[in-house]
């Protein structure tokens, strides 16, 4: 699979965790972060039946928008033609920026205005672009902070949540001429308005992603709060949309659950400042608006999870954040760590997708099964069960019977091999089972207390001295 997004090898990603893990400032910053998004997210939602029937219903739509998907992409792709809005296929994050690249070419573009899209991110499309000469530049501010200090978004939605108020005033004063120091928020804003909207006008092409791409319409919905999505999609002659397959819906009311459950559960708003419906280019005596619209419906790998009944359900996510929100191994470690686009529980269950399963498995065991994603994920996608699903399949032999992913099976080393066959033997044999507990608990003392990883940052893990089934015995006696 020719990919321009790799993953760092598994001893990087356990480097850089224990880096993350052993940053305090970091840690605060996040864990500040997440509780402050989380309250948000639970003031949206206060009314728990509510809440419980928004999802039953979000989850409906999504599973029955996967279920017609071929015939949605086929509706969506004619009605966007009849709308004159052109549509390109890619199959892999390659094709989807040499056709990009062909669009700007056929305008002679030098400079492409971008609005938040983590698509263009997981095909490396600023990067694509740089190596033919174009300036594709970030517009949306959280991006345009993490641009400027050439690093990568470490949240889904909101890029630089990384980044205290005191770095981003040291960052722009180092990087934008004439700028000084200031901590003041609103004015930093209004430096980075004021620098993106010089270069708006200048743009040759806006690109923006989707949200959702209304099959029956022909219409691509686009929710933003900061106005510069609207900007990318009208300002420059030409608009590039790009987006994922799996974010066609097939109808207008189909939208609207899902707009309200992905920015309550995203940032807590009830609707976002911005919500962009885009059917067609600029029409007879219309002011405003591209000349040209493109929309370049990207596979990378998804259709490797469609294929697969329980996989699918990944297609079901509305990126919304919720999980990584509320995950507590994302909280610790933050969004770099993990080395994909895609951080968090979402990228855990999608980056194998994308890049298959044996250079990504370490994000699989990079949780505790907890099950807080679970809860939280508005479109009730199963992550655990998947987690735990590519946990067995990276265990499993290479190129087995359970090979469902490329690359699949090669996380297995020889050891760990032993020691999960070892474990299921035991836990699939009663007699066996409870021989060993009682072995364990009556040797508690004699565990050792550097255990490896664990131990870095928790206390040692001790058996307990009587086991359950023990105590249970005394209490019916
Ligand atoms: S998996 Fe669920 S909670 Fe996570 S980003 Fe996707 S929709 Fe949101």
């Amino acid at each position: 699979m020719n990919q321009v997004v790799h993953f760092q090898p598994d001893a990087d990603f356990r480097q850089r965790s224990r880096a993350a893990v052993n940053d305090p400032a970091q840690r605060r910053n996040f864990r500040g972060a997440m509780d402050f998004l989380q309250e948000k997210r639970r003031a949206q939602f206060a009314d728990r039946d509510e809440l419980a029937g928004l999802r039953e219903l979000g989850e409906a739509i999504r599973r029955y928008s996967l279920a017609r998907l071929p015939q949605l992409l086929e509706q969506l792709e004619r009605n966007l033609v009849a709308n004159g809005i052109r549509v390109h296929w890619a199959e892999t994050a390659d094709e989807a920026n040499a056709i990009a690249l062909d669009i700007a070419r056929s305008h002679d573009a030098r400079t492409i205005a971008k609005g938040k899209s983590m698509v263009s991110e997981e095909i490396g499309f600023n990067h694509a672009m740089a190596d033919a000469g174009i300036d594709a530049f970030e517009t949306d501010m959280g991006e345009y902070i993490v641009e400027l200090a050439g690093e990568k978004p470490s949240h889904i939605i909101m890029p630089a949540i990384h980044k205290t108020k005191q770095e981003i005033a040291a960052l722009f004063a180092e990087k934008i001429p004439g700028v000084d120091y200031t901590e003041d928020v609103d004015e930093l804003i209004r430096i980075g308005r004021k620098v993106l909207r010089r270069k708006f006008a200048e743009a040759d092409i806006g690109l923006s992603g989707v949200n959702f791409a209304v099959a029956e319409t022909g219409t691509l919905c686009l929710v933003e709060n900061e106005g510069n999505g609207r900007m990318c999609t009208t300002v420059p002659k030409v608009h590039i949309a790009v987006t994922g397959i799996e974010k066609v819906v097939e109808k207008l009311e189909h939208v609207l659950p899902l707009y309200s459950l992905l920015t309550r559960s995203a940032t807590g708003q009830t609707i976002t400042t911005y919500f962009n419906m885009i059917s067609h280019p600029r029409q007879p005596g219309e002011k405003d608006g591209p000349g040209e619209v493109h929309l370049i419906l990207i596979d990378n790998g998804r259709s490797q999870a469609y294929a697969d009944e329980q996989l699918r359900a990944t297609l079901q996510c509305i990126r919304c954040g919720a999980c990584m929100n509320h995950c507590p191994v994302y909280a610790r470690i933050g969004g770099h760590a993990y080395g994909t686009t895609y951080p968090g529980p979402i990228g855990a269950i999608v980056s194998p997708h994308m890049l298959g399963l044996a250079a990504t498995y370490p994000l699989a065991f990079a949780s505790t099964l907890c099950g807080a994603c679970v809860e939280v994920c508005p479109v009730k996608i199963p992550i655990t069960d998947i987690l735990v699903r590519l946990r067995n399949e990276a265990q499993a032999r290479p190129g087995g019977a359970d090979a469902s992913l490329r690359g699949s099976g090669a996380g297995r080393s020889a050891l760990a091999s032993a020691l999960w066959k070892a474990w299921s033997l035991i836990y699939s044999r009663l007699g066996l089972y409870r021989l060993t507990s009682w072995f364990i608990s009556r040797g508690h003392q004699l565990s050792p207390t550097d255990q490896g990883a664990w131990t870095r940052c928790r206390t040692p893990l001790k058996p307990a001295a009587r086991r359950l089934r023990d105590l249970l015995h005394e209490r019916k006696r």
